[in-house]
């Protein structure tokens, strides 16, 4: 018999993945949570029937939600990931021989747990004594503290449920006040293809708080429409003018310098939305 994982990217387009095997299914307080075992994308992680991160394509997202903030910050020392709890983005944060702390928040401890089990090459470096991970609520973290971080990557479900709260709006005033004052934000802020007014109105609230704020892109072929954004904001340092010239060097898959600065060349559809 032939299993296969029915994605709805949006009501009228669905991507279908072959599975091998279903390794773990269960309703957590939060969402429903998956990993399966995929023909052509290994083992992948699904929340609420939405593919968040696989094993083949994982890199991508992982490289770009993270270096391009981290290479912009001249000396990013306290990172916080709020979501991401799969430890994709905690693994690339710490290859950056600054970071000397990096806190997840995550709202549904299950997934770290799950990721731990079933996705080790993604949650890998969970564990190092760099890494805080903290269960809860992001809203509510980011409020608490204040003036405390120089990075803070938003590595979200999409915009419903418990994210709702992720995209936009006061949240990005809180996450300016959570942040050291010369502080970088980014967050994934979705699909333009599929979901032009959320990428419009993230963006616009980002640049209602933040001196520079820029859109960068990247191709992700799990993400709906294959072609991902990534709002970025700064209190100083322009993303789009880092200076790469004695970046340290280390193993990425998909990110470059030249990929750093060619990944906020917008297609005119893309520049029209933010613009516009
Ligand atoms: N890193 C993955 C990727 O490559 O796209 C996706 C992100 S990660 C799995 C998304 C996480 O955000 C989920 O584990 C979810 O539980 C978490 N999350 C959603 N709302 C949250 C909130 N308000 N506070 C903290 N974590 C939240």
């Amino acid at each position: 018999m032939e299993m296969w994982l029915k994605e709805a990217q949006i009501e009228d387009a669905v991507m279908t993945y072959k599975v091998k095997e279903t390794l773990v299914r269960k309703k957590t307080e939060y969402q429903d949570l998956a990993i399966l075992d995929t023909n052509f994308f290994g083992r992948m992680l699904v929340l609420d029937g939405i593919v968040q991160t696989t094993i083949k394509d994982e890199f991508v997202y992982h490289e770009m939600i993270t270096h391009i903030p981290l290479f912009t910050h001249p000396n990013p020392k306290k990172v916080l990931v709020v979501g991401g709890g799969d430890g994709g983005a905690i693994r690339e944060i710490l290859k950056h021989p600054s970071v000397e702390k990096a806190v997840l928040c995550e709202i549904d401890e299950a997934v770290v747990i799950e990721c731990k089990k079933y996705l080790p090459e993604i949650s890998c470096a969970l564990d190092d004594p760099r890494c805080e991970v903290f269960i809860g609520d992001g809203i509510k973290y980011v409020h608490e503290h204040k003036n405390e971080f120089d990075v803070i990557i938003v590595d979200s479900t999409d915009p419903f449920g418990a994210a709702e709260g992720l995209f936009g709006g006061s949240f990005y005033k809180e996450i300016s006040e959570c942040l050291t004052d010369d502080g970088i934000f980014v967050a994934q802020t979705e699909t333009p293809f599929y979901l032009p007014d959320v990428v419009k109105k993230v963006f616009n609230d980002a640049k209602e708080t933040f001196a520079i704020t820029k859109l960068f892109m990247a191709a992700i072929p799990t993400y709906p429409g294959g072609y991902w954004s990534f709002t970025i904001g700064s209190k100083k340092y322009d993303p789009e003018n880092a200076n790469l010239d004695t970046t340290v060097e280390f193993d990425t898959k998909y990110y470059t310098k030249k990929i750093h600065k060619s990944s906020f060349a917008l297609p005119k559809y893309v520049e029209d939305l933010i613009t516009k």
